[in-house]
């Protein structure tokens, strides 16, 4: 998380900004002052603010399209390779899941006709294959790289908007899990002829098919584990077996604990046996340098772990952890006593299950109708 810096907040959604695209605008600067002193360096800098700019509109074009279906966006990051808005959920209805992944591109043809219709910009091949040329007009160079944008990001494969527009469109015809390893598996050749063209043109889209390689594995391995996870009670998934510290217990016994168990993760529970707060092993670290073992663990605990009754789907404990970004989620009885975790590693220990099983199977008797 530290590997991003917020500058502002845009009608509920944090705005950040990755230190690597810092350096990478560093080096745009660096290469152009290389090439053609400072004049050069700030036209390219410049050029390169209003272009991130337009890929910010076009996140916002993502995000606005999906508060209208009550779907907020807490985060969005510039990266160097673009822009991801971390929607709270992607919608699983096709027609929502489509309209949100076209608003973006859809921003960019805007931003093109814009600049053609009212700031004359003139939208030539040459403006599009010298985006860095700065004897071309930043204006038209603006106006073909709003147009690229839109066409590229159509590319039909994962994470690219195209890839949600070709699964939205697959999933009105059939299951979404079935759209979902269809429009992954064309993602994954598309990444393959991407990776291809890098070797031969430019080492740039190299990087971009192995995140599209990977953001395509990856969106087929979550979905199916939701519909595995669908039918699951989370009481039948979650580690029943972990040890707990008490809030008034020293720093010290924490660090006995650590060293005790093979656990990363500790809950701390009060005398009633309610979750109120997780220890992870770097609080431990930290606590012990900068409070020395004495100190309580609930001066040093993180107090927002968040609870899920364990009627509940394993599908929603997954649900929570992910919109939460928490490590764990704290499993609880009808007295709202601790009886479970449910972490990134149960997640993993699906995974392996999910991939040992013929494929289309379920977790067999966790799939029967059960008291959820
Ligand atoms: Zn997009």
């Amino acid at each position: 998380m530290s590997w991003s810096l917020n500058i502002g907040t845009v009608a509920g959604t944090v705005v950040r900004i990755h230190l690597t695209f810092l350096l990478f605008l560093a080096w745009i600067f660096a290469a152009s002052y290389a090439q053609g002193g400072s004049a050069s360096a700030y036209d390219s800098l410049f050029f390169m603010v209003l272009l991130f700019t337009c890929v910010l509109l076009h996140e916002f074009g993502h995000i606005f399209t999906a508060r209208a279906f009550g779907v907020t966006t807490p985060y969005v990051t510039l990266l160097p390779i673009g822009g991801v808005a971390q929607l709270e959920r992607i919608p699983e209805e096709p027609r929502q899941e489509f309209l949100i992944a076209i608003a973006g591109p859809l921003v960019n043809v805007a931003i093109t006709l814009l600049l053609v219709a009212f700031a004359g910009a003139n939208l030539n091949a040459s403006a599009a294959s010298a985006i860095d040329n700065s004897q071309i007009a930043m204006i038209d160079r603006l106006a073909a790289v709003n147009l690229f944008i839109a066409l590229f990001n159509m590319i039909p494969a994962f994470p690219m908007d195209g890839g949600r527009v070709l699964r939205a469109a697959l999933a009105s015809r059939m299951g979404y899990v079935r759209a979902t390893e269809i429009a992954a598996s064309i993602g994954q050749v598309v990444a393959f002829a991407l990776g291809f063209l890098g070797l031969l043109y430019n080492p740039i889209l190299i990087f971009i098919a192995i995140f599209v390689y990977l953001a395509a594995s990856s969106e087929a391995h979550m979905v199916a584990l939701r519909a595995v996870s669908r039918g699951v009670p989370v009481s039948h998934a979650m580690v029943t077996q972990f040890a707990t510290l008490a809030p008034e217990a020293h720093v010290e016994e924490a660090v006995q604990t650590l060293l005790a168990t093979s656990q990363g993760e500790f809950p701390v529970v009060d005398a009633a046996g309610q979750p109120v707060g997780l220890l992870g092993r770097g609080d431990i670290i930290k606590a012990i340098k900068t409070l020395g073992p004495d100190a309580r663990v609930a001066e040093v605990m993180n107090t927002d772990l968040p609870t899920i009754g364990h009627r509940r789907s394993l599908e929603d404990a997954f649900k929570l952890l992910q919109e939460k970004q928490a490590v764990a989620v704290a499993v609880t009885d009808a007295a709202g006593a601790l009886i479970g975790l449910v972490t990134s590693e149960t997640i993993a220990e699906m995974v392996m299950l999910q991939n040992a099983l013929p494929r289309g199977a379920t977790l067999g008797p966790w799939n029967r109708p059960s008291s959820v």
